[in-house]
């Protein structure tokens, strides 16, 4: 008998079938507060690493953008804002607790756009569709990252581009300060404010088993991406990754 394959789940190894189901407990959980939380965790950063993400990206009128596990659609509101009325933005999210939430402010912010509850692994579009395709802080929950990777590319036309903004290494002088923060300050944080120190202890234990800059980049080519670059942004906690579909 085959014995079931393994990933992990923060510093878990479990079964990849039960993966799915742990961080979409994490997000169930997590949803309603989880705009508050990010702006405490990051002290309010993760609204310039997704203004950068959203210079870098360049999105034009007209432009066809997805945005993979985009949650509660802060990336997918600010490209609604740039393609005008010819273009597309896709909000997606494998969780509809999450998705909901940020249908709901596209809404709110009189955008008409569509929001798709699907897998990042299985991606319900076609072949080269997407002028640009984005995932913020989304690869990191995935089960299978490389075959995620392969769909979002596969849907890409050529000349798209791909960005994954992700918490990547630190610049190692800051590393003790960030376990610090990471292992102490933040699950009491999640504990205070969403009554959920659990799932804020995945975040930190999931960012520690994330592939680092060099190995995402590698990543990325394997998946048939060209022209891959990507920039730190502050100080290697996070970092933002380009590829190019050929
Ligand atoms: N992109 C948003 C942002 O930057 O604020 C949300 C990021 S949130 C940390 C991670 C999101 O990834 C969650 O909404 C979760 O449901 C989603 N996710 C996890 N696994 C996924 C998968 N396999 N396919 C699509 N979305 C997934």
């Amino acid at each position: 008998m085959n014995e079931p394959r393994t990933t992990h789940f923060g510093y878990q190894t479990v079964d990849e079938a039960e993966k799915a189901a742990r961080v979409a407990g994490v997000f169930h959980s997590v949803a309603g507060r989880y705009d508050l939380m990010n702006d405490l965790m990051s002290v309010g950063l993760h609204r310039a690493w997704k203004t950068f993400t959203v210079a870098q990206a360049a999105v034009r009128p007209g432009m066809k953008v997805l945005d993979v596990a985009g949650g509660t659609g802060d990336l997918a509101r600010a490209f609604a804002r740039r393609v005008g009325p010819q273009g597309e933005v896709w909000l997606t999210d494998i969780n509809w607790s999450m998705l909901t939430v940020g249908r709901d402010r596209m809404v709110d912010d009189g955008f008409l756009q569509p929001a798709v509850q699907c897998d990042a692994e299985k991606l319900p579009f076609p072949d080269g569709y997407f002028d640009r395709v984005t995932v913020a802080f989304g690869l990191r929950n995935m089960t299978q990252k490389d075959v995620a990777l392969a769909e979002m590319a596969r849907v890409l036309a050529p000349g798209g581009r791909l960005y994954v903004l992700e918490f990547s290494k630190v610049w190692r002088p800051l590393a003790p300060l960030y376990d610090l923060y990471s292992f102490s300050v933040l699950p009491r944080l999640g504990r205070r404010v969403a009554g959920d120190a659990e799932s804020y202890r995945y975040l930190a234990e999931s960012i520690r088993m994330h592939p680092d800059q060099e190995t995402l980049k590698s990543m990325l080519e394997a998946a048939g991406l060209v022209r891959v670059r990507y920039y730190n942004l502050s100080a290697g906690v996070v970092a933002l990754h380009e590829g190019w579909k050929p």
